[in-house]
C-alpha cells in the first residue's frame, strides 16, 4: 500500500469485501448481454456507500468528497465498475448546493435510504456536443409547469434511475448577454415523465454502460422542480461537474491500480525462455512507469478533492486531475494487455473488458482536448481557439 491509498482504511476494506462478492464472472456475464448490474448497485446502496456525501440531517453519512473518491477507487481497483452508479454521488451535489430546503427535504432522505435513485445527468446533445451553451432543449413556462422539448444523447443509466438532473435552455442563446446565461436545471421525475413526453432509447456501445438517447416531446415538469434560479443553471451544474471530474478521476486511479497489480502479478508468474517475463526490463519498466504515473495522478486527485471539500475554486484542479488520472489508467491498461500477451485478449482475464471500460474516460465526462483548452486559456492565458 502506498501513501496515496492509505486514507479511509476501514472504508477501503469494506468496499473491497463487498466487491469480492462480484467477481469477473459476474461482470463478464452482464457484459455479454448488456445488462445493468442491479444486484451490485443494490448492495452498494444497502451498505450506504452511495449516500456517504449526503449530510447526516438528510440521512447520509455527511462525509467529504475524499471518501467518495476512496469508494469509487476501490470499486474499480477490485475489477468492478462504478460507472453503473457513480452519478448518484455527483448529481446529488447539484440538489444539495442549489436546491431549496423544501426540495432537499423532499428528495435527499429517499436518495440516502435507497428508495429514490438519482443516477441520471442529462447534459450532452447530438448537435451541440461539448459546446454546452449551444444546447437546444428548451423549457417554456406554462402555468405551474415548464413544457420541455428537445433531445439528449449518451445519457447514462436513465432506465435505472427515478430522477434526472436535466440542463435545458429557458432563454435562447442569442437573446442572452453571455452564452452561459439562459440555461436552467430541472430535477425530472422520470417515473412520471416516461410515456408522458419522455422517450428513452438505449444506445449500444463498446462497453456495458446503460447509456441512452432521450426525446422530450412536450414533457411537463413542475416549476417547483427547478434547481437554482431560472437562467442560472450553468453555474448550478458546474459544481456537479467538478465533483464528477474528481470522482471519475478516482475511478481512473482505481482502474490504473487494477492494471498495475494484474500486470506485475502476471509478470512474476508467467515464465517464458526459462524465467519470469517480469525479469526482462522491457516488461518490468513500463509497469513501474505506470505505477509512478498512478501515484502522481492520485496526489492531484486528492488535492482537487481537498479544495472541493473546503469550498474553494477547483475547476482547473478537477480538470487536470481527471486528465492525468485518465492517462495513467489508459497507459496502464495498454501495458497490462501487452504484458498478458495473447491471454490479455481472452475475456476470462477481464483485462480486455477493463481496457474497454477505462478508455471511456479519455472522452467522458469531458474529453482530453477540452481539458487542455481549459488549462491553456485559464491557467496560461493563451487565446481561446473557439
Ligand atoms: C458511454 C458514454 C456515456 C456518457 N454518459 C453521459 C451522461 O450520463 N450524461 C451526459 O450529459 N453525457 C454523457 N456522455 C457524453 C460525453 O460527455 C460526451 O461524449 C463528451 O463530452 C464529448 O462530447 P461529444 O461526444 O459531443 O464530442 P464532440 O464535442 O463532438 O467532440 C468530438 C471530438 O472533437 C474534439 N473537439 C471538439 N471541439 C474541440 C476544440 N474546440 N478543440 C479541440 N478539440 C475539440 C473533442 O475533444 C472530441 O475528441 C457519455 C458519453 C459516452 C460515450
Amino acid at each position: 500500500m502506498s501513501s496515496t491509498n492509505s486514507n479511509y482504511p476501514e472504508i477501503r476494506e469494506a468496499v473491497a469485501k463487498l466487491c469480492s462478492q462480484y467477481p469477473g464472472e459476474y461482470w463478464r456475464a452482464l457484459d455479454d448481454t448488456d445488462t445493468y448490474p442491479t444486484e451490485f448497485v443494490q448492495a452498494l446502496t444497502d451498505s450506504g456507500f452511495l449516500s456517504v456525501l449526503i449530510p447526516e440531517e438528510y440521512g447520509g453519512a455527511g462525509l467529504p468528497i475524499e471518501a467518495g473518491c476512496v469508494i469509487l477507487e476501490e470499486i474499480q481497483r477490485s475489477g468492478c465498475n462504478g460507472g453503473a452508479c457513480h452519478a448518484q454521488m455527483y448529481t446529488m451535489g447539484t440538489l444539495l448546493r442549489h436546491g431549496t430546503e423544501e426540495q432537499k427535504k423532499k428528495y435527499l432522505p429517499g436518495i440516502a435510504e435507497g428508495s429514490l435513485r438519482l443516477q441520471a445527468f442529462g447534459v450532452t446533445e447530438p448537435t451541440s456536443g461539448t459546446d454546452t451553451t449551444r444546447i437546444r432543449t428548451m423549457a417554456v413556462r406554462d402555468g405551474d409547469d415548464y413544457v420541455i422539448n428537445g433531445q439528449k444523447v449518451f445519457i447514462s443509466r436513465t432506465e435505472h434511475s427515478d430522477l434526472m438532473v436535466l440542463l435545458t435552455r429557458t432563454t435562447p442563446r442569442d437573446e442572452c448577454k453571455k452564452p452561459s446565461d439562459g440555461m436552467s436545471v430541472f430535477l425530472v421525475d422520470m417515473r412520471e415523465a416516461l410515456g408522458n413526453g419522455l422517450t428513452i432509447n438505449p444506445i449500444k456501445t463498446m462497453l456495458n454502460h446503460a447509456t441512452t438517447e432521450l426525446f422530450f416531446d412536450n414533457m411537463r415538469v413542475p416549476a417547483a422542480n427547478m434547481l437554482g434560479a431560472e437562467g442560472k443553471g450553468f453555474k448550478c451544474i458546474l459544481d456537479g461537474m467538478n465533483a464528477e471530474r474528481i470522482l471519475i478521476a478516482s475511478e481512473c486511479i482505481g482502474d490504473a491500480r487494477f492494471f498495475v497489480e494484474r500486470a506485475s502479478a502476471y509478470a512474476c508468474e508467467r515464465e517464458v525462455f526459462g524465467r519470469p517475463i517480469g525479469q526482462n526490463q522491457g516488461v518490468q519498466f513500463p509497469i513501474a512507469r505506470n505505477y509512478v504515473e498512478t501515484e502522481a495522478a492520485a496526489l492531484m486527485v486528492y488535492n482537487a478533492a481537498r479544495l472541493f471539500d473546503e469550498g474553494k475554486p477547483c475547476g482547473s484542479e478537477a480538470n487536470m486531475c481527471k486528465l492525468v488520472a485518465s492517462e495513467a489508467s489508459w497507459h496502464a491498461a495498454d501495458t497490462c494487455l501487452q504484458t498478458h500477451g495473447g491471454f490479455g485478449y481472452a475475456q476470462e482475464y477481464d483485462i480486455e473488458r477493463k481496457f474497454r471500460e477505462t478508455r471511456l474516460y479519455q472522452t467522458a465526462p469531458i474529453s482530453t482536448n477540452l481539458i487542455l483548452s481549459h488549462v491553456g486559456i485559464h491557467e496560461l492565458g493563451m487565446p481561446k481557439s473557439f
